[in-house]
């Protein structure tokens, strides 16, 4: 019995809530007509010819309030603006109404096309054009190389449809295009040097020039951690790696390891170039041992050459346990071998396992995630700072 009643209870609890509904529905559709209650207008929102979105914030509202509408495009269309009787007021897709009386606004959509332009492996240089447009319409794409680079052309799935920097395309769709930029051919004859940028990124090679380039914050080698006490500098970062990296080093057993030469200055290296070209008799000899002056990987205050305790640079380094050691692990100090065995033909030099350069730990990991097998085609993949001096 108790339970009967409890649910008749509940049967007119229900039936009252309906009737009010249906109460507010009559009423509601009542004031929406012409008949507004007093000092209150209505916002009709609307959607135009074409069906490109949804619409929202139209009603009845206070008079001189001020409502938000907002438009939201589909995909494969762009909202174009509001309008009313024709006019456009805005392309924004949230706007604000100021409803002094009862109006009516026009959501304007169309049919649209996306370009997308993306830039190839090499970063050398900046594009311009995309976005969303009206679909048909023609749009102008830009590349610009920035100095040291040339452009090479447009890609679309892999084919060149143009070597113009600037082309016009019709989107009559959806388009991705890639630009293709390359490092200039000789950055040396064109009076190119490495200018200031990411130094532990810079690309040090026969093509490349540094100049008079002298870096800022050199610090000394600790002693103990060089060949027979010799007085070498390097770049602080470096040489807090190099530290690090040789102590490591020590715990695991290998002893001997120690760093045989750091910096160089230009004229440094124009002293050793010219003795390597007095023993080998050529210039060309001796530019595959040795770098001409700007173009060492020493003048960055990066590069480390490795000894043991016998302090000799050569091949037979590889199979000590120091070389074997460095060969495994530099690279999680941040160290990379910049002269793999027969790699002359990238590198220009030979097979040089003592000689290791710093790039930082997240690039050196980067590196071996690449899969390249040398530093010089890692390098031409990252953005090179160049700048051209005058020669006069
Ligand atoms: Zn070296």
């Amino acid at each position: 019995m108790l339970t009967l009643e409890k649910s008749y209870k509940n049967f007119a609890g229900i039936a009252l809530a309906i009737a009010f509904i249906i109460i507010l529905f009559f009423a509601n559709s009542y004031l929406n007509s012409d008949n507004l209650p007093s000092g209150y207008a209505l916002l009709t929102v609307e959607i135009g010819e074409v069906e490109g979105g949804k619409v929202s914030g139209g009603g009845q509202y206070k008079e001189g309030k001020n409502v938000t509408v907002k438009a939201q495009p589909k995909e494969g269309y762009k909202f174009v603006g509001w309008q009313k009787n024709d006019e456009t007021i805005s392309t924004q897709k949230i706007y604000d109404v100021n409803l002094k009386q009862s109006k009516t606004i026009t959501a304007i959509f169309q049919e649209a096309a996306t370009l997308t332009i993306k830039k190839g492996k090499i970063p050398g240089g900046t594009v311009e054009g995309s976005g969303q447009y009206k679909k048909g319409e023609n749009v102008s794409a830009i590349a610009k190389p920035t100095t040291g680079y040339e452009f090479v052309g447009w890609e679309k799935n892999n084919t060149v449809i143009s070597t113009d920097k600037e082309i016009e395309l019709t989107l009559e769709n959806d388009k991705k295009i890639t630009a293709i930029f390359k490092l200039v051919d000789s950055p040396v004859e064109n009076n190119l040097v490495i200018a200031d940028g990411d130094y532990l990124k810079a690309l040090v090679t026969k093509d490349t020039y540094l100049g008079r380039y002298h870096p800022a914050d050199l610090k000394q080698i600790p002693v103990e951690y060089t060949h027979d006490g010799m007085h070498l500098e390097l770049r602080e970062e470096t040489l807090e790696h190099l530290i690090v990296l040789l102590n490591v080093a020590k715990r695991e057993g290998i002893n001997e390891l120690v760093a045989r030469s750091g910096y160089r200055t230009f004229d440094f290296q124009k002293r050793i170039f010219a003795n390597q070209v007095s023993r080998h008799g050529s210039e060309e000899q001796a530019n595959i041992v040795s770098a001409r002056p700007g173009q060492s990987e020493h003048q960055l205050g990066t590069a480390v050459d490795f000894s043991d305790s016998s302090g000799v640079l050569s091949e037979s380094f590889a199979n000590t346990s120091e070389g074997k050691w460095l060969a495994e692990n530099a690279h999680k100090y941040g160290f990379i071998m910049s002269y793999p065995e027969d790699k002359k033909h990238i590198t220009g030099y030979i097979y040089e396992p003592w000689h290791f350069r710093y790039v930082g730990i997240e690039t050196a990991q980067k590196f071996k995630q690449s899969g390249h097998k040398t530093l010089t085609e890692f390098l031409k993949e990252q953005k090179q700072y160049f700048e051209k001096i005058d020669t006069n």
